[in-house]
């Protein structure tokens, strides 16, 4: 048997000067390069924890302006196999400074469109964004 867990994160796009950016970040334990995301907390909806996230990881305030597909893996932690559930939201940047992220995070770029695909480490990231990619440039 495995545990399961469940997180939310935000896929936040920046437009400026008729550019598109897209905020991705590398985690401090695994280096992957990721979107900001993390565990919902017990009582909160996945909604406020992406935004929450958003702003703990990222280190900036951004809106939801739509729900993606939910991602599955499974890691290994202390001998327990654990399958997580990430639902990403595509989110707008409002505010702030991406050198604002916490110590979760060891860094956080704001990447052109044809940047993405390449930084993400993970397949699963990779199909979450070419959904976002899809409602970006239609
Ligand atoms: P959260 O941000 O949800 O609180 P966390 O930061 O504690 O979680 P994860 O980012 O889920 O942890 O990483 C836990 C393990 O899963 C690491 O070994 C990492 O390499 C791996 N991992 C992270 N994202 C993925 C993914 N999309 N696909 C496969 N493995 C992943």
């Amino acid at each position: 048997m495995f545990k399961f867990e469940e997180s939310a994160g935000g896929i936040v796009f920046k437009k400026e000067n008729s550019q598109t950016y897209i905020l991705v970040t590398q985690h401090s334990q695994h280096h992957g390069w990721v979107f900001p995301k993390g565990l919902i907390d017990k009582g909160e909806d996945k909604q406020t924890t992406a935004v929450r996230e958003v702003k703990e990881e990222g280190g900036v305030e951004a809106k939801i302006t739509k729900e993606l597909s939910s991602v599955e893996y499974f890691y290994k932690f202390e001998g327990n196999t654990i399958k997580k559930k990430v639902t990403y939201f595509l989110m707008e940047y409002v505010s702030g400074n991406i050198q604002d992220h916490d110590w979760e995070m060891e860094a956080a770029e704001w990447l052109f469109i044809e940047q993405v695909e390449e930084r993400l480490t993970y397949k699963t990231d990779k199909q979450v964004w070419s959904k976002a990619l899809e409602i970006l440039t239609k």
